[in-house]
């Protein structure tokens, strides 16, 4: 099985940007943002994100908002901050170079057991073991194992199977080919058994099992949300504001301000759109609103000019409701 899956994954792997050169750094990089976000769009923003941050001390001197900025459109936003914290921990505790001891890496803010086996053993080729949902499936079908992918009692038992079988040799490359075929030809809806590297030694390919594997999870209900924003300019400058630490969505970030927000009298609507975030259905209008002039402006409100806003409005949100507006979608 090893030998076959290994073949496969060195013929068939996607070519991805992280992987045609690598380091501790660069692995660390492209795990934190595949965490929860799919290849595709880590691959468009992975190389811009690194010709701007080319190392960990140019990562550890940026500011957040720098940071945060360069990650625009990879979403849940928390990750970036964790990275620049993370990057400061490497400079102060270790030198400036990333550790290679699992503890060590293990303890840095944002790294969980799976990115820690996961930079262990691509860049340092130490064989620590990953499981993810791809390898959760996998590991489900090829073994006929029965369980939730998301019950933690089978996740541990998944991960007792991955480290007896993470192989001392090329562990980054197992690691990697297991996740690849999850993601390729293992997938959640219809599997490609017929062009399955480990179909032979396959249990749910054998018995038809492969839908009940994992046992599916019930779907999670949808929450509606909607939001009138407000569009305020003035001598050029646009109104942004900081959203608060217990926001339910796209909190600690920079946005336009909410009605709910700031007390302003909405004029003409300029966009409506839909969005997604997590299990969230949102409802976006954005309207003009004057600022009255001589209002002193809230603590989390500043004005910043057109040029810059893209750098301080950095969810999609932001950047599909400005497009809408540009294009006078209402
Ligand atoms: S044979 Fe089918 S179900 Fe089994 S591991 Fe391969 S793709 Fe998945």
């Amino acid at each position: 099985m090893h030998a076959r899956l290994l073949r496969w994954y060195r013929l068939a792997r996607r070519d991805m940007p992280w992987r045609r050169r690598v380091s501790p750094y660069r692995t660390w990089v492209s795990e934190i943002m595949l965490q929860q976000t799919t290849a595709a769009s880590v691959a468009a923003k992975y190389e811009r994100f690194l010709r701007r941050f080319p190392d960990l001390s140019a990562l550890a001197t940026a500011t957040e908002d720098e940071v945060l900025e360069r990650w625009a459109g990879l979403g849940y936003y928390r990750r970036a901050r964790n990275l620049r914290r993370a990057a400061l921990e490497v400079m102060s505790r270790h030198g400036g170079t990333f550790p290679s001891d699992f503890d060590a890496v293990l303890a840095l803010p944002g790294i969980g057991r799976y990115t820690a086996g996961a930079i262990l053993s691509i860049a340092f080729r130490r064989p620590y073991p990953v499981v993810d949902g791809n390898v959760i499936r996998v590991f489900s079908r090829l073994f006929g194992l029965r369980g939730r992918a998301k019950d933690p009692a089978f996740i541990k038992r998944i991960w007792s199977l991955a480290a007896t079988l993470v192989p001392k040799k090329d562990p980054g490359d197992w690691n990697q080919a297991l996740m690849e075929l999850g993601a390729t030809v293992c997938t959640p809806g219809s599997p490609s058994c017929g062009v399955c590297p480990v179909a032979n030694v396959c249990v749910a390919h054998k018995k038809e099992l492969q839908d009940r594997l994992p046992t599916p999870e019930k779907r999670r209900e949808v929450i509606a949300v909607r939001w009138v924003c407000f569009w305020i300019l003035r001598n050029e400058k646009i109104l942004i504001w900081r959203r608060s630490q217990k926001e339910r969505l796209l909190k600690d970030l920079w946005g336009l301000p909410e009605a709910r927000q700031i007390a302003a009298v909405p004029g003409r609507r300029l966009a409506a759109v839909s969005h997604a975030i997590t299990h969230h259905a949102l409802s976006v209008e954005l309207r003009e609103a004057a600022w009255p002039e001589g209002r002193k402006l809230p603590q989390e409100a500043r004005w910043v000019s057109a040029k810059k806003a893209t750098g301080y409005l950095v969810s999609s949100l932001w950047l599909k409701l400005l497009k809408a507006a540009s294009a006078g979608v209402g």
